[in-house]
């Protein structure tokens, strides 16, 4: 399957990503702080670009490899923001054309890496799609949502 973010377009397998997500254990088995908890159930049904395709992709939010403890982090709050988190999600696939910036090569001049930011109404995503094996893509990411009220 092809899916477009941005300006740089990525062939997925979607039917390896399901079965690989569904190996996994729920976040909130890898740790039972309020934090993830929170990430699982709320933060990952907002919506979000990133999260969005993602899913279109067969990820399953809900659910990260068993390390680190978790494969999420809580990293809020922000100075904006209630709530920040960074991570990761895997999926089976290879970048197509791509022209977007900012990128980076690997030693033999293929693309490795792409960043992208965006700004939304009630979030704030930053990420990187990076060439991780020939048929693995991660996307790493940090997160801000939850706007802080201020007066
Ligand atoms: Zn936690």
């Amino acid at each position: 399957m092809q899916y477009q973010i941005g300006q740089c377009r990525v062939l997925t397998d979607k039917d390896k990503t399901i079965k690989f997500y569904r190996s996994l254990p729920k976040i909130s088995e890898n740790c039972g702080c309020e934090n993830c908890h929170y990430f699982e159930t709320i933060v990952t049904e907002k919506e979000i670009r990133l999260f969005t395709i993602l899913k279109e992709m067969g990820v399953d939010l809900t659910r990260q490899p068993a390390i680190n403890p978790d494969g999420i982090c809580p990293v809020g709050p922000t100075e904006k923001y209630a709530r920040a988190y960074i991570g990761y999600y895997q999926v089976f696939g290879k970048f197509g054309k791509t022209q977007r910036t900012p990128q980076t090569l690997n030693s033999e001049g293929k693309l490795e890496s792409v960043g992208f930011f965006e700004p939304e109404d009630d979030s704030y995503t930053e990420y990187k799609v990076k060439q991780q094996a020939d048929d693995q893509l991660i996307i790493e990411f940090y997160l801000e949502c939850e706007k802080n009220k201020t007066i």
